[in-house]
């Protein structure tokens, strides 16, 4: 057992921002996520809040500084905001930071608790404005629901960040507005290239837009500039200066961010996925449910220290491919 040594990986990597899934279920069926008719988990297979509060524990005494709560949208699990009151007392002892993504549409109801819980900012995911393309992204007509959530999220005084996957055909021309109302929002925004996660009813091919291209044009209307800024994630931040806010691109396809990862995931069952778009695994739920829980889970961290692999190697650009992984986002968690 490792005690409370740090978590490195094998490329020398020190691991300190975990990415939990709270559920694997949603409310929307984003065409990109996942298919229409989604299985999810029988409710028997997700882990217990003490379960997930116990794993989240041990990943703090390993130094785990970030937890994101993801899913799936987290918001729809009942009993997330316990679990949010929970890891927020663990803020400032421990942990620096408690965040949460999310669809935004349950924001409305929950934005007061999740601020008063110590939550300081969060990302909502918003592809469009427009409710016909929203209808036709999301499979659900929510705009409504999320621009209401986001406005609450702002006004419990929660910073906000969009994230918004840029989509070839479909949201590519409103890019621009987006990121013009996001900023005159003073929130942040970030643009995210679609990743081959899972079977979705669509072909994704069709719909990749590689960022290179979406900067250029950006590029011929404001001034863009490199910011320093970080997060703690993978985007690299730019500048507008006519807008005076800041834009996120999440390039997984066209440049390779694997040399400065920090994170790891788990889903709702308690599977560790090194990897978002590898296959390598380690089982927490067995060690959480076995007769030493600390000890057990903290081996199972040293373990998947080892089989973190390098990088990921997504590939985009065939019709009809096999998704680099069976898993979509919304299980393993985004
Ligand atoms: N339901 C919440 C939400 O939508 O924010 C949290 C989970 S969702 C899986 C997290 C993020 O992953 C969202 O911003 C979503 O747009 C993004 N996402 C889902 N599938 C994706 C894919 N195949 N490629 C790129 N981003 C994806
Ligand atoms: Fe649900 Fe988020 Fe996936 Fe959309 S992206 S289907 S909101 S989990």
């Amino acid at each position: 057992m490792s005690g409370s040594a740090p978590l490195v990986d094998a490329f020398n990597r020190r691991i300190t921002y975990l990415r939990l899934s709270v559920t694997d279920r949603c409310d929307l069926r984003c065409t990109y996520c996942m298919p229409e008719r989604m299985q999810f988990l029988p409710r028997s297979e997700v882990l217990s809040l003490e379960e997930l509060h116990r794993m989240a524990l041990g990943f703090i005494a390993r130094g785990i500084t970030r937890i994101r709560l993801t899913g799936g949208e987290p918001l729809v699990r009942r009993d997330v905001i316990e679990l949010v009151r929970a890891l927020g007392r663990r803020i400032g002892d421990g942990l620096e930071e408690l965040t949460l993504t999310t669809n935004g549409t349950q924001l409305a109801q929950h934005a007061d608790d999740l601020a008063a819980a110590g939550i300081r900012r969060i990302n909502v995911s918003l592809d469009t404005r427009d409710p016909a393309l929203f209808e036709r992204l999301a499979r659900r007509d929510r705009l409504g629901a999320v621009l209401e959530g986001i406005a609450a999220a702002k006004a419990a005084g929660l910073r906000v960040k969009i994230n918004t996957v840029a989509l070839k055909g479909l949201n590519e021309a409103e890019l621009p507005d987006l990121i013009a109302w996001a900023h005159g929002q003073g929130h942040d925004i970030t643009l995210i290239e679609v990743m081959p996660l899972g079977d979705v009813d669509e072909d994704r091919v069709d719909h990749y837009l590689p960022l290179g291209a979406v900067r250029d044009a950006l590029e011929r209307r404001w001034t863009l500039s490199a910011s320093s800024h970080k997060t703690g994630g993978p985007a690299r931040y730019l500048d507008i200066a006519e807008t005076g806010g800041r834009l996120g691109l999440i390039t997984p396809l066209t440049n390779n961010f694997c040399d400065g990862c920090n994170r790891i995931r788990v889903t709702t069952t308690g599977q560790l996925y090194a990897c978002l778009g590898g296959s390598e695994r380690v089982d927490l739920r067995a060690a959480l449910r076995s007769d030493d829980p600390d000890g057990q889970l903290s081996d199972a961290l040293d373990l998947a220290m080892r089989i973190k692999p390098e990088r990921h190697h997504f590939r985009i650009d065939q019709r009809g491919a096999t998704p680099a992984q069976p898993r979509t986002m919304s299980v393993t968690g985004g």
